[in-house]
């Protein structure tokens, strides 16, 4: 099983921020309106996610680590509408496959935390601890044991910029929780949480730079049992932004190519100043229409109707942007 459980994590976890995206959709998922994430040296030493979520209960701790395991769809018919970020049950046990990994947690309803530690891809019995509820999951030494993958790990800074990219994008689409980020004891970022519509922008503005909003148009558009809502870079922009484009589909950074032409399709019709228009862009539909279990990393999506997605998001953008033609 170690060895399958190896060969997951080669799917799943290609470097730390691989690692961050998993620990903190789990504690998304759990609920958690605070996350913090602490990074020493861009994360080959320790990542260490901590949330105020639900907990796990002791009987399901040794569970949560063993493949297949997830407590997020009872059947085969779930995996038509997953609405929670994780639904593999895989990520846990390849990340403990390939690292020093220990996980604290403590329900609302627990006298007591427990602890579990996974070595060398053994899981220990689950031992009592110190924790508030909620769950701390710390993985040390990423790849110790796979050599060949610990030597593709860049330099510090290309794995933390990675981290950071992957907070700053999930936060986007989670403007209702708080988020902080420390590399090697240093707090590098501390988002707090928006309080309401207006709030929003502040929080957006926090994680891409106070003037995004200002330099953008605001998008918000329902129809044919879709929802396109977010901002779009203003064409007189003049500043290129290839690195603030975001997508979401269903709170879920996407790269896609259906929506990237129909973004860049929209933008060719006005006078654009800019090679790559900046965009916070977040797409809702009924989970059944969009199929997310592409690929392992879920990057990726495939749209059942992919004609009518790319029609309405070029149809969306293409009325919000006309409005700015001279
Ligand atoms: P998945 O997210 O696909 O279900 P994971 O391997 O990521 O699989 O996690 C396994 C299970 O462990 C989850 O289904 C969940 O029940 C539990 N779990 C993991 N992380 C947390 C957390 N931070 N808070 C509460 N429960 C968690
Ligand atoms: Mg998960």
């Amino acid at each position: 099983p170690e060895l399958v459980n190896q060969i997951a994590a080669g799917e799943v976890i290609e470097r730390p921020a691989s690692v961050v995206k998993e620990l903190v959709e789990n504690s998304i998922d759990a609920g958690a309106r605070r996350v913090e994430v602490d990074i020493e040296d861009g994360g080959a030493r320790l990542i260490r996610v901590r949330d105020d979520g639900g907990g796990i209960e002791p009987d399901d701790l040794p569970l949560a680590i063993t493949s297949h395991a997830t407590s997020k769809i009872a059947s085969f018919d779930d995996l038509e509408r997953v609405g929670t970020l994780g639904f593999r049950g895989e990520a846990l046990p390849s990340i403990a496959s390939v690292s020093r990994f220990a996980l604290m947690s403590r329900t609302a309803g627990g006298d007591a935390a427990w602890r579990i530690e996974v070595d060398g891809g053994r899981p220990l019995l689950p031992k009592p601890a110190q924790h508030p509820v909620g769950t701390v999951v710390e993985v040390r030494d990423l790849f110790y044991n796979v050599p060949a993958r610990r030597k593709f790990l860049r330099a510090e800074r290309t794995e933390f910029g990675y981290i950071d990219e992957l907070i700053k994008s999930i936060a986007l689409a989670r403007a209702e929780v708080e988020f902080r980020l420390a590399n090697n004891g240093k707090p590098l970022r501390l988002l707090r949480p928006a309080h309401g519509e207006a709030d929003i922008q502040r929080r957006i503005g926090d994680v891409l730079g106070g003037d995004f909003v200002e330099r953008s148009l605001r998008v918000d558009h329902a129809g044919a049992g879709l929802r396109l809502h977010g901002w779009v870079g203003l064409p007189t922009a003049s500043r290129s932004q290839a690195d603030q484009q975001y997508f979401h589909v269903n709170g879920r950074l996407v790269r896609d190519r259906l929506v990237a032409h129909a973004v860049r399709q929209a933008y060719a019709d006005v006078l654009f100043h800019g090679r790559h228009p900046a965009f916070v862009l977040f797409l809702e539909l009924d989970p059944a229409l969009v199929d997310v279990n592409v690929h392992p990393a879920k990057h990726e999506v495939r749209f059942r109707e992919s004609r009518l997605v790319h029609d309405f998001l070029y149809r969306t953008l293409d009325e919000a942007l006309s409005g700015t033609r001279a």
